[in-house]
């Protein structure tokens, strides 16, 4: 399997088809595109038939041993097998298997309509995150060791990302973390859950400043060119292509564990922000899983929802980017949405580059066929099976009390977006899945205030504040930033 850049025409040297372990370690394509395969593999329905019995990590080797084909298969099947285990995965609800790692649980069923939903967030971090940043945090070890090269992973996060990485890296060989949070601005959860970790090779960096001003500073640090090449600096952001093809993976476990026969397809509502999760929906889709539907939910931050109703896509500004109660999706930008454009446009290279140029130059493009617009092809999005939805404040606050009324389970703020957004796009015949795609307790505010009381905390979490924290708090210096990368790798 090889992988190219969604901007690279014709195949010049830094341009060249690459193997999975080349993009493994990396982030954009050296031309700013992403990667992505010269062809999604297809799946039969003989091997769908099969993997009915798998387990998850022998179904997570089966797909993942059609995309990381340079690794042999042996390793691959280690690296699944000490991922996916119900140990990691251990915070299911009462009733459900650990075991099952992404459990489905029927919320409503009646006039041929069915309301599932899928738990993505039974991780350390109990965020969907986990179900890619584990792996990656094993495939990155093995690949490291390999080279015996060494990775010092520097990046920014409000809270889910950051958490995610560090429980994944937390004891790896080769790696370090270097995670900034804007100081005293996370929520105590969050914090708690960040800075207790105490293992040596974490390095949690509050910075007095928003979380813009961190982002800022991983990009200054990171366009230092030299500074980055000597000091191994990397990344784990949503744009890695391994976390996408691990995402791949519960789309098809949740599909198995729907259905009795290939006969039969499921639609899923994706709660979305950055495009990743649901642009693992449709590489599994274009593999060949008979899925109908694939729903992105938005919250007030609706530059997807816009475009699957109009064409246009129109980013926003830092200013216009509301910060709402799902904030995981609170999004100006969705940093994978050229994924699927370029296969929108036909595959396209050129045009991919020229439209992502227009969003950088003019904010945006418009497929919508307009006269004076980009191009028509929004006409064919339907042939991919999106559609799109919309949840604010007040849905998600009725939302949490209706879910928690008629079926006995408190959801978070993400997730709600989800499940008012799917049962507008019920459909008779066809199972409707929701991805969870986090746990009650880590958005605590918003329970309280729908409900009047605290979402219930997995074993383990109870008293996560009182624990002692292990951070430092620096300013938005880059020159005194780097000196403490620096000082910690020892390069
Ligand atoms: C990251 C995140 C999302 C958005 O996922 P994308 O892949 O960015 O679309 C949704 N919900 C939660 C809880 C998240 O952490």
């Amino acid at each position: 399997m090889q992988y190219v850049s969604t901007r690279a025409n014709g195949a010049t040297a830094s341009q060249s088809p690459q193997q999975f372990s080349d993009i493994l370690l990396g982030g954009l394509a050296p031309d700013g595109g992403l990667y992505l395969p010269t062809e999604y593999p297809q799946v039969t329905g003989a091997e769908l038939d099969a993997w009915r019995k798998l387990s998850y990590a022998d179904l997570a080797f089966e797909i993942l041993k059609k995309f990381a084909t340079d690794i042999p298969e042996a390793d691959l099947k280690a690296l699944t097998q000490k991922t996916y285990t119900a140990e990691v995965y251990r915070n299911a609800r009462d009733g459900e298997q650990a075991s099952d790692i992404t459990p489905l649980r029927v919320l409503e069923e009646g006039n041929g309509k069915k309301l599932v939903l899928q738990a993505l967030s039974n991780g350390p971090t109990l965020a969907f995150k986990d179900m890619a940043m584990q792996l990656l945090g094993n495939l990155f070890e093995y690949a490291l060791a390999k080279k015996d090269a060494q990775l010092n992973i520097f990046g920014a996060t409000s809270g889910d990302t950051g958490s995610a990485a560090e429980y994944a890296m937390r004891g790896k060989n080769g790696i370090k973390v270097f995670m900034l949070s804007p100081h005293k601005k996370m929520s105590a959860f969050q914090s708690a859950q960040m800075f207790s970790l105490q293992d040596p090779n974490i390095f949690n960096i509050a910075v007095e400043g928003v979380f813009d001003d961190c982002q800022d500073m991983v990009k200054a640090v990171s366009n230092d060119l030299t500074f980055k090449a000597t000091q191994k600096i990397g990344t784990v952001n949503s744009i890695n292509w391994a976390r996408v093809v691990a995402q791949v993976v519960y789309y098809f476990r949740g599909y198995l564990l729907a259905t009795t026969s290939n006969d039969q397809k499921v639609s899923f509502t994706v709660p979305s922000g950055n495009f990743g999760n649901i642009c693992a929906g449709h590489i599994a889709r274009m593999m060949g899983l008979p899925i109908d539907k694939l729903v992105a939910a938005t919250n007030e931050n609706d530059v997807l929802d816009e475009f699957f109703r109009t064409g246009v896509y129109r980013v926003r500004k830092s200013a216009e980017t509301y910060h709402t109660s799902s904030p995981s999706m609170d999004i100006s930008k969705a940093s994978n949405f050229e994924r699927f454009i370029y296969d929108l446009v036909g595959r396209d290279a050129e045009r991919t580059r020229t439209l992502f140029a227009k969003v950088e130059t003019h904010g945006g493009f418009d497929l919508s066929g307009y006269p004076g617009g980009d191009g028509d092809e929004f006409h064919k999005v339907k042939e991919y099976g999106f559609k799109s939805g919309k949840s604010t404040h007040e849905d998600r606050l009725n939302t949490i009390r209706d879910v928690a009324d008629d079926y006995g389970i408190v959801i978070d703020t993400h997730t709600a977006d989800g499940i008012k957004v799917a049962k507008e796009h019920l459909e008779p015949g066809v199972t409707m899945i929701v991805l969870e795609t986090a746990l009650a307790a880590k958005f605590n505010e918003t329970i309280l205030e729908a409900l009047g009381q605290d979402a219930e905390r997995p074993a383990g979490f109870d008293n996560i504040e009182a624990l002692p924290q292990r951070f430092v708090v620096m300013s938005t210096d880059v020159a005194k930033m780097k000196d403490y990368i620096a000082s910690n790798t020892g390069l």
